[in-house]
């Protein structure tokens, strides 16, 4: 699973690319880069260029943009196979479709790359709830497995009665069961 720190950056710095501040996108990877390591700091180092790359395109420096583009992909050629928060495939496309725009002369219309999610996305592995029987807070830890939908029965640690827990992507529902 990717990193907070990889998340946060990647996301902020979505959000900037897709409204077209390349600038401003550049910072958000850069401190996101600033912090992570490895591979995660490999892949957004790629970020980093390609946005630098697009801002040096709109300033009129296609030079620039290009020895930026040639970086990014050199870049992606040391991350290992197996990272998991990037399709790697997409992003090398997507850097290689802005250096031919930029080399043809078409209009750039750069594409954010598809993002892999390894594991749940949506529930947390570690859920509180109020137990619905005394009202006690419950730590339920849910097993990776189980992150898509499981239904068990789990027993309230101050009352001892028994709660259906049922967890699907939607979140996680805690019932009274009444012996
Ligand atoms: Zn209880």
């Amino acid at each position: 699973m990717a990193s907070p720190a990889f998340e946060v950056s990647l996301q902020a710095g979505r959000r900037l690319f897709e409204a077209g501040a390349f600038h401003a996108a550049h910072e958000a990877f850069e401190d996101g880069w600033r912090v992570v390591r490895g591979d995660e700091k490999r892949v957004l180092q790629v970020f980093v260029l390609w946005v630098a790359a697009l801002h040096q395109h709109t300033q009129g420096r296609g030079g620039g943009a290009r020895r930026l583009l040639a970086r990014a992909l050199e870049r992606l050629t040391a991350v290992a196979e197996a990272f998991d928060g990037v399709d790697l495939d997409s992003l090398k496309s997507a850097v290689i479709d802005t250096w031919g725009q930029i080399v043809s002369g078409d209009e750039v219309r750069p594409v954010w790359p598809a993002e892999l999610r390894a594991g749940p996305a949506l529930v947390s592995l570690f859920h509180e709830a109020p137990c619905p029987t005394c009202g006690e807070p419950m730590a339920l830890s849910i097993a990776p497995e189980d992150a898509d939908g499981a239904s068990y029965i789990e027993d309230c640690g101050v009352c001892c009665r028994p709660s259906a827990i049922s967890v699907s992507r939607d979140g996680v529902t805690v019932r009274r069961l009444d012996a």
